[in-house]
């Protein structure tokens, strides 16, 4: 008889699982059936951006005519899971549909962080996830006005540049002393801030979104600062973090982590034999991860899980670097910038608003144990290979080509 994965959330992870069951389960002994919440197939969210700069949705998917013709596979769009049944094995759809399955994976991704401040449903307050919110904000936008982004780490920063390439003066609300606090330190952030300044972002750090303030017919009229600062605008972005979706994994009794997120084990299992975690949603080893390079990791190995293969337990190491690929300024960190116990030495060898270059090295042995790149500096590929030994002679020249 044939069995049948089901697959919640058709996201890059669940579709990169997908993908690899295409490629390996040669003999097709499994239906995939994926119920997806969103309208589109899955796309490249990474790049998601980009659809504000002239791509088209076809350009960014990730399903391609063989994946959407391939008769073992049954995607279906708009169809999310709102119920699971793990004694009868079914899973209940928002069209009224029950699909029974084998097997179960849960792929559910994040959904944005919005914090709690008075104002954050006004019309004119929006996020940064998906096709449709960025059609809203399309939408919304009006040349010459300002725009609002709360959150200055990565995701805030790509907010920034959208509202830019919309027209609109975009000023970004940091609660940190400084842009990408996770990643960056005050010297590589003094060379972002430069930057981005120069473009004409409006940077308010060390300071927090009080309250988004309403025209009597309820939509944006202002955002209050924590510092009083009120700044005049009819748009909101919230972009200020993220948090796993497990609201279906909690319904159906499984254990959830102590932020949030499904608990799975190295293999991605979780307490029930049936089903498993993947991407974002899932917490492994105690965190969840949100980069997507971790999230194919997973699906490759619950796909070869499914099909009987050997598989290596999932290793959350090697998942810290960060590049902004946004807004034309180079900055990346490679390898550990946060040490256990703090307990590092650390070497700067530019420091100015053009360029900065720090390494972190172990107090003991001296070997390399990541840095942080910002400006006019060399790549940080070369770099993340050397991590764990001695650095070489040349580092300075690796670091400031
Ligand atoms: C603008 C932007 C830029 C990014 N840039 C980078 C980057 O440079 N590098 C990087 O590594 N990562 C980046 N990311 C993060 C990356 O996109 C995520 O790590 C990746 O998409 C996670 O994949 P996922 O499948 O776990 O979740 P998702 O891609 O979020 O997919 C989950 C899917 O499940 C659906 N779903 C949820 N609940 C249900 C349900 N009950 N029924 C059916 N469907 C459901 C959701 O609607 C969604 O479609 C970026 C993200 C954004 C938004």
């Amino acid at each position: 008889m044939t069995r049948t994965l089901v697959v919640v959330g058709h996201g890059m992870v669940g579709h990169r699982l997908v993908e690899q069951l295409r490629a390996l389960d040669t003999e097709s002994a499994r239906r995939i059936v994926i119920l997806a919440e969103e309208n589109d197939p899955a796309y490249d969210r990474v790049g998601l951006s980009s659809y504000l700069e002239g791509k088209s949705k076809s350009d960014l998917t990730l399903a391609g005519q063989d994946f959407l013709r391939d008769p073992r596979v049954d995607l279906r769009l708009a169809c999310p899971a709102v119920s699971v049944d793990r004694t009868a094995r079914t899973v209940q759809t928002a069209a009224g549909d029950q699909v029974s399955y084998d097997a179960l994976v849960l792929a559910t991704g994040s959904r944005p962080f919005v914090p709690p401040v008075p104002g954050r449903d006004l019309t004119g307050c929006f996020v940064y996830r998906t096709f449709n919110d960025l059609d809203a904000i399309r939408a919304a936008a009006r040349t010459g006005r300002p725009g609002v982004v709360v959150g200055g780490g990565l995701l805030g920063l790509e907010a920034a540049n959208a509202l830019r390439l919309l027209g609109m003066r975009p000023h970004i609300v940091e609660t940190a002393p400084h842009l990408m606090p996770t990643q960056l330190d005050a010297g590589a952030a003094r060379v972002l801030h430069e930057h981005v300044a120069d473009l004409g972002v409006h940077l308010h750090c060390a300071t927090a979104t009080a309250s988004v303030d309403a025209h009597p017919n309820g939509a944006v009229r202002a955002v209050t600062l924590s510092d009083g600062t009120v700044l005049e605008t009819d748009l909101v972005v919230f972009a200020a973090g993220i948090r796993p979706r497990d609201e279906l994994a909690v319904a159906m009794g499984l254990e959830r982590g102590e932020r949030g997120g499904i608990i799975v084990d190295h293999h991605c299992r979780t307490s029930d034999e049936h089903v498993w975690a993947i991407g974002e949603c899932a917490v492994v080893h105690g965190s969840c991860y949100g980069l997507v390079a971790p999230g194919y990791r997973m699906a490759d190995n619950v796909a070869r899980q499914l099909l009987g293969k050997d598989t290596e337990p999932f290793d959350g190491t090697d998942t810290t670097s960060t590049t902004l690929k946004l807004l034309g300024v180079n900055v990346a960190t490679f390898g550990t910038t946060h040490p256990e116990g703090g307990q590092a030495l650390e070497a700067v060898f530019a420091e100015d608003t053009t360029r900065y270059a720090k390494v972190l090295l172990r107090q003991d042995t001296g070997d390399l144990l990541g840095g942080i790149l910002a400006g006019d500096t060399g790549s940080p590929m070369p770099l993340g290979s050397l991590i764990g030994r001695q650095p070489p002679a040349d580092l300075e020249q690796l670091l400031l080509p």
